[in-house]
Order: C-alpha cells, then structure tokens, then sequence
C-alpha cells in the first residue's frame, strides 16, 4: 500500500480487527515531523467514527512521541524497541485487546512488520513518506530491499502483467 489513506477501514473492520496500531515516523509523518496534517486528523476522525481504535507504536524517544500524541490526541507508546513484542504487548494491554483485534501499520518491513508478525499480528506495509531520514534507518531500508526481492524470489510475486504486443501476424 502506498500510504494510510489507502487502507481499507471497512475490510478491516469486517476481519474483527478494533485497533490500529501505527508507526510514526514516515508513516503518519515525515521524519521528526511535529505537527498534524489536516488530511491526516480528518483519517484520524474517520477512524475513531468507524469506532477504531488508533494508537501509536514508535521507537522514536518519549519527547518526540509524546509531542506528537499531544498534538494529534492519540495514545501513544514511545521507546517501543520493534521488532520486540514488549512495545505492541502494552498497546494491546492498554485496549484490552489480543493480537488477531489489531493490525500495525507502518513503513519499515524490519520492525514494524517483522514485529507484528512474531505476535501473529495483521501488518501493513506502507511507503515512507520521506526520503529525509535517519542514515541508520538508510542503511537498513538497503537491506529491506534485499530482503523483499528474495522474498519474491520465493514465490511473493508482483502483480501479473499482461504484455500487449503486436499479434503473430504482425498487425
Ligand atoms: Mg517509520
């Protein structure tokens, strides 16, 4: 998926799932990014119309999160050290909620995803929203890359793709 917008909320919502866990950082926002666009606070309201719950899950520092959830009026669990369970347990703690209630959302394939996975979690994978970032998370988004075209090399095909070409006759 490209981005949040693009989720289906009333697919999920058919799959039993009430909470959406979300990455931060390139996910709802660019990199260290502290205010709330108007297009995301009006995702946000449809949401928690749908009756979803939203809450973040960041291994971003308690200062920049806690900001963040300030502005935006979501909860939010800082310092999460994904692809670890412990930062996803207390969000499900928080709600009341197992693991099959949830999906995460997030850019990173190494700890959102991964992490969501090990708790037997629905996962989205979504584009990061800015080039901008943190050359550590560079560095791993290399490695992502690696990992996604063994990963298609295993059988995760692409989309498949019908070639027009010209017919036998040559018209
Ligand atoms: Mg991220």
């Amino acid at each position: 998926m490209r981005s949040i917008y693009e989720i289906d909320l009333e697919d999920l919502w058919r799959r039993g799932k009430r909470l959406i866990l979300t990455d931060l950082d390139n996910t709802l926002v660019p990199w260290n990014h502290p205010q709330v666009p108007e297009k995301l606070a009006d995702w946000l309201k449809m949401a928690h119309a749908k009756g979803f719950h939203v809450c973040i899950v960041s291994n971003n520092g308690e200062a920049r999160v806690d900001a963040f959830a300030r502005a935006s009026g979501l909860p939010a669990v800082a310092g999460a050290r994904k692809p670890k369970s412990t930062g996803f347990r207390m969000a499900l703690e928080r709600f009341q909620l197992p693991p099959e209630a949830a999906v995460m959302v997030g850019d990173q394939l190494f700890t959102d995803i991964q992490g969501a996975n090990r708790l037997g979690m629905y996962s989205i994978l979504v584009l990061p929203l800015d080039p901008k970032e943190w050359w550590g998370t560079k560095a791993v988004r290399m490695m992502e890359r690696v990992a996604l075209m063994m990963l298609r090399s295993r059988g995760l095909k692409r989309p498949h793709v019908v070639r027009v070409g010209r017919s036998e006759d040559g018209r």
